[in-house]
């Protein structure tokens, strides 16, 4: 199965990568794969088809049908077991032989869905940030994992997905007809999510990455982050508010960051001279700010397009946006408010064993509000997984039919994995082997994987 595991070819010859099949002009077993696309492939012979590393003649096209694959989000303290399985010297404290070898199983089952063309794992900022300040023996593998399973397909960032989702709430309100939420992962993704996987095109194997320098200012955004966190979470031992309190609470964020927002905006196309601290505020405010944008397009859905701003026009666009009604359709804005109060449920318990908040917990929630509508199944940490599958979350979970699972329960989740592959279709299969040859198990650290998914580097490893 070498197109999937070999980089950009800087040949053409190299280029042309099994399985081979007999050429239609000169009969040879040299008819190899030259490039597969969204939704077809091209072969071309390596014997009769090539003068001075050109091609003489345009390469055999062959149509593929559309595929539909499973959504499936994995949690950062998944890729990180894997990586702590494979690679025994990147681990901290001991890991017991049957966990290590679970570990491997349900990398090498990912890995065999995402090969059949049957699942996708979209990476996500989450994973970005958590792998970024990882030291580099781990950071570099975290990637290489995340990118191999991702086919590339990354989530949209939280508030940009929040915009979606309001903005199609908004169009719902203007037109019934509309519906009120699109759970179709394409809508929040970067790249394809039911592409055939593809390896001869440039663009895919762009990235981007954040400088090293940034890796100390990160850090300490998160530890900052953490003394807010606990700070609320005691705050919250004292409030002792009751969940459903707590949870309309924590929902009326959104909204006031929505007014926060325009309220800058504002200032800012204002010649004022403002007091020191508010302008450093307004001048920290981007103009594609995604709320900047959601309150304009939805302006424009409200006012009908009107070139002259209304201000009464204006100030129902932020009083719908702001809405509780809005708070209640809009999946990323109260899935988000009902998992703090899930949590803050552990912070007012008597005899709770969590007296201060885990240091994931933030990201956790943010990952699970946002990305689980889009996904078929998440497989997340054992704790949360068992806050989804309790109320308050679980009758709200239930909306969007996304399995939930935790590595701890191993035999469910194989057997989930074994469901997707058992319904692939005889058909299916056999284009697969057609086009990527057969299914192998594969190091996903090998120094091919390292050098494709994420960049060569040096296998010692030290400190
Ligand atoms: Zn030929």
């Amino acid at each position: 199965m070498s197109l999937m595991t070999t980089g950009e070819a800087e040949t053409i010859d190299a280029a042309i990568e099994p399985p081979f099949t007999v050429c239609p002009k000169c009969a040879k077993e040299t008819y190899g794969v030259l490039h597969v696309g969204l939704r077809a492939y091209l072969r071309a012979c390596t014997d009769c088809q090539i003068k001075n590393g050109k091609l003489t003649s345009k390469p055999g096209f062959f149509a593929l049908p559309k595929i539909s694959k499973k959504v499936i989000y994995l949690d950062q303290n998944i890729l990180s077991g894997i990586v702590k399985a494979f690679r025994p010297e990147l681990r901290k404290g001991k890991m017991e032989a049957e966990v290590e070898q679970n570990w491997k199983l349900l990398f090498q089952k990912l890995d065999r869905l995402r090969k059949l063309q049957l699942i996708v794992c979209p990476f996500s900022i989450f994973h970005r940030r958590e792998s970024f300040v990882a030291s580099d023996p781990l950071r570099l593998r975290l990637k290489a994992l995340y990118k191999r399973l991702s086919n590339f397909v990354e989530f949209g960032e939280q508030m940009d997905i929040t915009a979606v989702q309001a903005y199609q709430y908004a169009k719902h309100s203007c037109d019934p007809l509309e519906p009120v939420f699109v759970g179709d992962p394409e809508q929040v993704t970067i790249g394809t999510v039911n592409s055939w996987e593809r390896w001869s095109m440039k663009s895919v194997m762009t990235d981007y990455d954040w400088k090293p320098e940034y890796k100390g200012m990160l850090i300490e955004q998160n530890n900052n982050s953490e003394v807010e966190f606990q700070r609320i979470y005691s705050g919250w031992v004292d409030e002792k508010l009751p969940i459903e309190d707590r949870y309309t609470k924590e929902a009326s964020g959104y909204g006031n960051e929505i007014r926060r927002v325009y309220t800058l905006k504002l200032m800012k196309q204002f010649p004022l001279t403002l007091p020191p601290a508010i302008a450093e505020k307004v001048n920290e405010l981007w103009d594609e700010h995604p709320y900047i944008e959601l309150i304009d397009n939805v302006y424009d859905l409200f006012s009908g397009g009107s070139e002259i701003t209304n201000p009464l026009i204006l100030r129902q666009v932020i009083d719908f946006l702001a809405s509780e009604e809005l708070q209640q359709n809009v999946p990323a804005i109260h899935i988000e408010p009902r998992l703090w109060a899930a949590v803050s449920k552990h912070a007012i318990a008597e005899k709770s064993a969590r007296k201060t908040m885990k240091k994931g917990d933030p990201t956790d929630i943010a990952a699970i509000a946002t990305y689980l509508p889009y996904c078929d199944a998440m497989i997340i940490d054992n704790a949360w997984k068992s806050e989804l599958t309790s109320n308050p979350a679980k009758s709200e979970f239930q909306k969007y039919n996304t399995e939930i699972f935790s590595f701890n329960q191993m035999p469910k989740l194989m057997s989930y994995l074994e469901q997707i592959e058992n319904s692939a279709s005889s058909d299916h299969l056999r284009r697969i082997k057609e086009i990527y040859g057969e299914v192998e198990e594969s190091d996903p650290f090998d120094a091919v994987s390292m050098k494709l998914y994420s960049q060569p580097i040096e296998e010692t490893v030290s400190g």
